[in-house]
């Protein structure tokens, strides 16, 4: 199908076909979610050892009974399980509660009510502002909307942001103060940040703002789905550039072991460890260490982790391999939509022609199939082409992707129809 070429009558006659078809769809009363990307129970049974493998042993290996309060660092064999997962030493790890957001939002709070390493607390600037990736990660740009802190598009692109626009803000503006980046597998695109974007980022904080943060939420870090892909360490690259206090890291095991209960970490310089926990230290006496020993005991090795991701790669696969496929058949030889191929992380992000995304996403809920929300992953909910939609097929069953993906091509095809119509 291909719209730009069609003429009017043969227009006419694709939405009257699509519309019968659409018709026939809404009939059978669906009720399927593609909106969140949690994973499904089948991978969440994966780690249900976790539940009892303490077996009444609550010393950590260092002696530390982790029934008791304290240890605001998070235990040592936790933080060697960050430092795992990030490629950095366990020094430079904090093994926090369940929810790698939550770190983010305390570090976002640090730098706004009392900046980090000694620099200007960012409420004090006049306008500041996050350079936001897009599309991009819908809670990353709540935390900063919630604080006032202003946001500012730069374009992904199919090696991560678009550098040359996100040094040229960085350079031009001094209230620009972070950047959110999901390096690997990033959500919603896929796309893993290639060398000399990271070295690029990793120089941002020579011509930034002394305060310049870039928040780098590694939350896909070992999610791949086929072989491994590498993603350069920032780490390496800042301390090069003698700018190792322009980055601080985030990862989790929320889609490794339970969503709602694994274990998060937070990475960064010394001197940005320490402004955290200052903040922290009037928050907390201390991490949930019990979950943290469990978590150490359940992947002993670092072999074991990768081996047990292997396993949700086996369950996820399939899935990925459905939205692709329905994709291609559809839209292969068309000039409907574009997306990017993941290999690894949680979504699939589907771009269609410019001003379809909100009708899409209308038609599909009208005929019982769920979508994140039109605008979702840009700043203030506004997709100022009104094209990006983001597919997360972990959730439900493989039959019900398959489902939710025929009734999506169909109203992406039905939404392109009507519109070159207009
Ligand atoms: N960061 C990204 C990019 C995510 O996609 C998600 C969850 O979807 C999170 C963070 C949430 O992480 P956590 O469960 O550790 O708070």
């Amino acid at each position: 199908m291909h719209i730009d070429s069609a003429s009017r009558e043969q227009l006419q006659e694709w939405e009257k076909e699509l519309s019968a078809q659409y018709q026939r769809i809404c009939e059978h009363e669906l009720s399927l979610d593609i909106t969140r990307g949690k994973p499904s129970a089948d991978q969440l049974h994966l780690a249900d050892k976790l539940d009892g493998i303490l077996n009444g042993d609550y010393r950590a290996a260092d002696g530390t009974d982790t029934r008791n309060y304290g240890g605001l660092d998070g235990l040592a064999c936790a933080r060697d399980l960050g430092a795992d997962i990030l490629q950095v030493p366990s020094e430079e790890v904090i093994a926090g509660g369940n929810s790698s957001l939550t770190l983010m939002y305390h570090a976002v709070l640090t730098g706004y009510l009392f900046g980090f390493a000694g620099n200007t607390p960012w409420r004090e600037l006049e306008n500041p502002k996050f350079l936001c990736p897009v599309p991009g990660y819908d809670r990353h740009f709540s935390i900063c909307e919630q604080l006032g802190i202003g946001m500012v598009n730069v374009p992904m692109t199919d090696s991560g942001p678009d550098m040359d626009a996100a040094e040229e803000l960085v350079r031009n503006d001094r209230d620009i103060i972070g950047i959110w980046c999901v390096p690997k597998f990033s959500n919603p695109t896929g796309v893993t940040y290639s060398e000399d974007t990271v070295d690029r980022l990793a120089q941002l904080g020579q011509i930034a703002n002394p305060g310049f943060r870039i928040f780098w939420d590694n939350a896909y870090a070992i999610h791949d789905l086929e072989q491994q892909v590498n993603l350069p360490s920032i780490r390496s690259a800042t301390l090069a550039n003698d700018t190792a206090d322009s980055v601080i890291q985030f990862a989790s095991t929320s889609k490794v072991t339970f969503a709602g209960s694994g274990v998060a970490f937070v990475s960064s310089s010394p001197a940005n460890l320490a402004s955290l926990k200052q903040q922290m230290q009037a928050m907390t006496i201390g991490p949930d260490k019990v979950n943290q020993l469990r978590h150490s005991r359940f992947f002993a090795e670092f072999t074991m982790l990768k081996e047990h991701m292997q396993k949700h790669a086996e369950i996820l696969k399939p899935k990925f391999a459905c939205v692709l496929e329905q994709l291609e058949k559809s839209f292969g030889e068309s000039d409907l939509g574009e997306w990017e191929k993941p290999r690894g992380g949680y979504f699939v992000s589907f771009n269609t022609r410019p001003g379809c995304a909100t009708e899409v996403i209308k038609l599909a809920a009208d005929a019982g199939v769920k979508l994140t929300p039109a605008g979702a992953t840009f700043p203030y909910g506004k997709d100022p082409e009104d094209r990006n939609i983001r597919i997360a097929p972990s959730f439900p069953p493989l039959e019900e992707v398959d489902t939710a993906m025929s009734v999506f091509v169909l109203c992406v095809k039905l939404a392109s129809v009507r519109k070159q119509l207009q």
